[in-house]
């Protein structure tokens, strides 16, 4: 018979969740967390608070590590399995949401579409030179007037002999005033067309969107196409539809269950140390109750929380996850993250409120994740309609 082990579990680790993985994952996982620990917390606050990330750096440093699209096979990517890409986008989200949102776009919104729906010659020219970072790519899907419902999108484009000319805007494009390349979804005769804009085509702007207050290392761009004119062979060929954009979704909103997680782990560890050196009324802040009430609510829910994301992982390694288990990773992940955040801040008293810590840019980050890929409420209706066979959303 196995016996209970009485060996006392890791505060970091309590489940053992480590020992879940491969050799081969924890050497990656290792590899990022260390890049996270040595080029991004060190850093990372001062970009938030002024708005700017040195984003050629970045992009030229994470092509390095191979984590530009490296769950795609080929063309320079470096082809890991799903879990792994979960694991990285976790620790950079340890990070920050919008460090993690960089490598998601550029390897869940751009390259894959590429990857999926386009050309042999589409992928031989963009795909590995997105994948050094030489190149970096955005994903214009939403719209001023159509965020939740992007079906409802106005931007168009017309055939015009060989060339396809492009009008309309995208709002809210992480990546948009910075990057070579747009994969723009508009409007066809022939239904929901994806199409590379390089952002050098005469009649496309990007204008940045200023004074967010939450996910500030990150650009976020309104995109405008004034009479775009791009050659039949910058359209992606194998999709007409809303399949194209939400299948990109879905990639992007499995690495967010995983990314999720990160913040939630940093703003626990950054509480369970405090609360271990602060001291009130003679003792630690960690001796009273209340406070260990909240660590222990914290430590669950990342657990609870990474437990799932890994499981989502192995099921889409499997060939097996569907887009409603995604729904399930993101909404349950993302709002756990948020009251994790949120508790975290209450545990650092006024530090909380400070970027000397990074409790609070995390947790106003994560009500963009929150809202990004997918809003909760559009989640909760995904799930919904799997589980009554009812369509809630009009
Ligand atoms: C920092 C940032 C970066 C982003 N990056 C990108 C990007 O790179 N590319 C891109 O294309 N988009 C991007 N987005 C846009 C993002 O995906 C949208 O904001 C999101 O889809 C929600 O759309 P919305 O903001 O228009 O809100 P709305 O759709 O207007 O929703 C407002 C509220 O109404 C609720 N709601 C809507 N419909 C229903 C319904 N049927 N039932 C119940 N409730 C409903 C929503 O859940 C939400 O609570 C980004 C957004 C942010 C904030």
């Amino acid at each position: 018979m196995s016996e209970i082990s009485f060996d006392k579990p890791d505060p970091r680790d309590f489940l053992g969740i480590d020992s879940l993985l491969s050799e081969e994952e924890r050497l990656l996982r290792d590899t990022v967390r260390d890049f996270v620990d040595k080029e991004i917390k060190p850093n990372v606050a001062d970009w938030w608070d002024e708005g700017v990330i040195p984003h050629e750096d970045l992009a030229r440093k994470f092509g390095e590590l191979g984590m530009l699209g490296m769950h795609l096979e080929g063309y320079g990517c470096a082809g890991t399995s799903a879990t792994s890409y979960g694991l990285a986008s976790l620790e950079l989200e340890a990070g920050d949401s919008g460090i993690r949102s960089f490598v998601s776009v550029q390897g869940s919104l751009a390259m894959f579409p590429i990857w999926k729906f386009g050309s042999e010659e589409q992928k031989q020219t963009w795909l590995p030179r997105l994948a050094k970072g030489e190149v970096i790519g955005c994903f214009g899907l939403t719209e001023a007037d159509s965020g939740s419902d992007p079906a409802a999108m106005r931007t168009n484009a017309r055939k015009d002999g060989s060339d396809w000319i492009i009008n309309g805007s995208k709002m809210w494009i992480t990546n948009g005033s910075v990057a070579d390349i747009a994969i723009v979804w508009a409007r066809t005769d022939d239904g929901v067309r994806g199409f590379i804009v390089p952002t050098d085509t005469p009649g496309f702007t990007a204008q940045d969107i200023k004074k967010k207050a939450s996910l500030r290392a990150s650009v976020t761009s309104e995109l405008a196409f004034d009479d775009v004119r791009v050659p039949d062979d910058f359209v992606l060929p194998g999709v007409a539809s809303m399949r194209g954009p939400l299948s990109c979704l879905n990639e992007a909103r499995f690495g967010i269950a995983f990314g999720a997680m990160g913040s939630a782990r940093d703003c626990y560890e950054t509480a369970l140390d405090y609360s271990k050196e602060r001291t009130q009324f003679d003792q630690p802040i960690a001796s009273f109750q209340l406070t260990q009430r909240k660590l222990v609510e914290m430590m669950v829910a990342v657990q609870r929380g990474t437990l799932l994301a890994l499981h989502l992982g192995r099921r889409k390694d499997e060939g097996k996850l569907s887009p409603e288990q995604v729904s399930f990773g993101k909404f349950d992940n993302v709002r756990n993250a948020l009251e994790v955040a949120r508790t975290a801040r209450s545990i650092l008293g006024a530090n909380g409120i400070t970027l000397e810590y990074p409790v609070f840019r995390h947790m106003a980050n994560l009500e963009t994740v929150f809202t990004y890929e997918g809003t909760n409420e559009i989640h909760s209706l995904v799930m919904g309609q799997a589980i009554t066979g009812i369509n809630a959303f009009t």
